[in-house]
């Protein structure tokens, strides 16, 4: 869950960048446009109305003026500046008086009045026409072979300039000023050269930057826009009968890549699918990355599904092959979805969608395969959507609710404890089992909210519980192996439980979870020691378990899952099995539970053939929702 909250992120972040290149590369545009037209008006024309109207785009200004510097006369010896050119037509032909600020401005500093403290010293015929509160940038400009300044104003209370600003004005402070020059010069020869090559420079990186706004830096492929735009104009280029592939490629366990071996492999991985695809794709075909281990490859053209499969086949190879890191072997898989244009889409947005839903029945069905897009499962991708958005409002309206299985004493059917099984009571009244929502909810990250939903339900009704059960009756919570590690989840839930008497709490933990030994030895379990709350391992027997880590853990509990239990008096090797369980309870102290008891015949077995004294199941108790718990109880 934290690591799709970091992806989200580094998403935001990749587009966020994305939009501020794509602005760059505008900039950098109508900049070139603006000194086309210093560069392209003839003779003796006035270039500053073009000019202006090439930099409102960028500055967002509502008045321009340009002043140039003249030099001292005899019967004035302080030198002053007259306006040349203004988006005001009778502010032209002023003088203005010499200013510090100007000054500074004219000798090459570029000026940013946001503080609003810019201009004050307005020449007095047009001080009307200016207020000081106006944002102002100010930068020099040289004319002819006059220094000079341009100031750009915004009206009062607009927001002022800012950095961007500074730089742009900066970039074309210093290629319009060449450019003038080399107007006055009459295109001098060199000086022509010079600007020609600065223009092309500017071209040059330009031209970076729209590489750099396209394509991803990872691994040199497009990236999301710019292949949605690619594919997009192959798509609107089909002739009617002409068919086109997308496939969604989706690395399996990726994100194990990236936790066990860091990000350094997780980048090579990335970039050996990269140059993967590159190589086995024809060169009328095109691959884009879309997010962190997704990729996007249109096959144009295609004759039928056998000819897409093929290539698609030669891909899977080639993303099979082992790849050595640091001395570890890594064996990548991808799933691979495919959607055909025409008939699984005709934009691009629905072809991604659809080929996403068939990548993933694909990684269901087996990792590192593939799978077409089909009308069913759009269906089923519908209902999971809808189900997802239940689930949202189920959260929202606590919907989810606390059931209680009894765990019993199986010689004299007496209560010792109750397992805590969520449930959901839907929009319709159904009562909806952990097998219809929780793998969902798991992955949508909602399992916290709906455990915490569900242990309220349980501490509400708590005294009422106790008054029937007495207020000893051990409690086991279900706890997921995402939520095991997750400290802060872990700490909440633990405050809460302490709040209630946390000794009486038993959380229930797969063996699963005990692959992250490290947080929680470190951080986890002295909490909940420290609470008193007790450790039990659920579906024990099913998983894969190291008894090491099982001796390092000391836990209190082993629940025998159902499937050991179910007809366990006919099965002699399960019997064994059962019977090494047990030797391995009592060498590490450690109670064992069965579970899933339906039959008198199971039980009977239980009883004679083992030691285990505590069942849960059917035979004994089927959960039930607490109002239905606490009305029987109390009938
Ligand atoms: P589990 O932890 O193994 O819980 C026992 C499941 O077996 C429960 O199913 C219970 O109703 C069922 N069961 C108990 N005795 C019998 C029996 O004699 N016969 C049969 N056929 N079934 C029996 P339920 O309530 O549908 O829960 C299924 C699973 O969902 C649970 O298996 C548990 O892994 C998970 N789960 C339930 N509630 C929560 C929860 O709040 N949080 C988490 N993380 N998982 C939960
Ligand atoms: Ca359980
Ligand atoms: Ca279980």
């Amino acid at each position: 869950m934290e690591s799709s909250e970091a992806l989200r992120e580094t998403i935001l972040t990749m587009s966020r960048e994305v939009d501020f290149l794509r602005t760059e590369t505008t900039h950098a545009n109508l900049l070139l446009n603006a000194l086309d037209t210093v560069l392209c008006v003839e003779g003796d024309a006035d270039p500053f109305t073009n000019v202006f109207s090439a930099l409102l785009p960028i500055f967002d200004f509502t008045s321009a003026i340009v002043l140039v510097e003249k030099n001292a006369t005899a019967d004035n010896n302080k030198s002053d500046l007259e306006c040349v050119a203004a988006s005001d037509k009778p502010v032209i032909g002023t003088h203005w008086q010499l200013t510090r600020l100007f000054s500074k401005a004219l000798s090459g500093r570029i000026i940013s009045t946001v503080d609003r403290k810019g201009i004050r010293e307005w020449p007095h015929s047009i001080a009307d026409r200016f207020s000081s509160a106006q944002p102002a940038l100010i930068f020099p400009l040289a004319v002819r072979e006059h220094r000079g300044l341009v100031i750009l104003l915004r009206n009062d209370n607009a927001p002022g300039f800012d950095r961007n600003h500074v730089t742009l004005a900066r970039k074309f402070s210093l290629l319009a000023s060449h450019a003038f020059a080399a107007r006055q010069a009459s295109l001098n020869e060199a000086e022509s050269h010079r600007l020609k090559d600065l223009t092309e420079k500017l071209k040059t990186s330009q031209e970076a930057l729209r590489y750099r706004a396209n394509h991803d830096e990872l691994t040199g492929l497009p990236n999301r826009f710019y292949i949605q735009e690619l594919i997009s104009k192959m798509i609107d280029n089909k002739q009617p009968g002409e068919r086109l592939a997308l496939a969604f490629v989706d690395l399996d366990e990726f994100k194990r890549v990236n936790d066990l071996y860091g990000h350094v492999a997780g980048d090579a991985l990335l970039r050996e699918v990269a140059q993967c695809l590159q190589s086995e794709i024809r060169a009328s075909d095109v691959a884009g990355r879309i997010s962190g281990d997704e990729f996007v490859i249109a096959l144009d053209p295609v004759e039928d599904y056998a000819d897409t499969s093929a290539i698609i086949d030669r891909l899977q190879h080639c993303l099979q092959q082992p790849l050595e890191f640091n001395g570890t072997k890594l064996l990548p898989s991808a799933s691979i979805g495919i959607a055909v244009y025409p008939s699984h889409g005709s934009d691009y947005e629905t072809l991604r969608r659809h080929a996403d839903i068939a990548m993933y029945r694909a990684k269901l069905t087996a990792k590192g395969s593939s799978s077409f897009f089909t009308r069913d499962l759009g269906r089923e991708a519908d209902e999971r959507l809808m189900l997802e958005k239940s689930l949202h409002d189920a959260i929202a309206s606590r919907g989810f609710y606390c059931a209680l299985q009894k765990k019993v004493d199986i010689l004299s059917g007496e209560v010792t404890g109750f397992e805590i099984l969520a449930r959901w009571v839907d929009s319709e009244g159904r009562i909806r089992s952990p097998g219809e929502f929780l793998p969902l909810a798991n992955e949508l990250g909602l399992l916290d909210d709906i455990t915490m939903c569900v242990l309220d339900d349980l501490i509400k009704r708590l005294p009422e519980l106790d008054s029937s059960f007495g207020p000893r009756t051990e409690y086991s919570l279900n706890i997921s192996p995402a939520q095991t590690t997750n400290v802060p989840f872990m700490t909440e839930l633990t405050r809460k439980l302490q709040d209630q008497n946390s000794q009486r709490f038993f959380l229930e933990l797969t063996e699963e979870a005990l692959s992250a030994m490290d947080i929680l030895e470190r951080e986890v379990l002295p909490m909940l020691r420290s609470a008193n709350i007790r450790l039990s391992i659920d579906d024990f027997g099913t998983g894969y378990s190291s008894l090491s880590k099982l001796a390092a853990l000391t836990v209190d509990e082993l629940k025998v899952d159902m499937s050991l239990i179910t007809a366990i008096h006919d099965r002699p090797r399960n019997q064994i099995i059962l019977r090494a369980i047990e030797s391995l309870g009592s060498a590490l102290e450690i109670s064992i539970v069965a579970e899933g008891i339906e039959s008198a015949a199971e039980n009977d077995f239980l009883l004679r053939n083992s030691a285990i004294s505590i069942g849960q199941g059917f035979l004994f108790h089927k959960p039930q929702l607490l109002d239905e718990m606490l009305g029987t109880a109390v009938a």
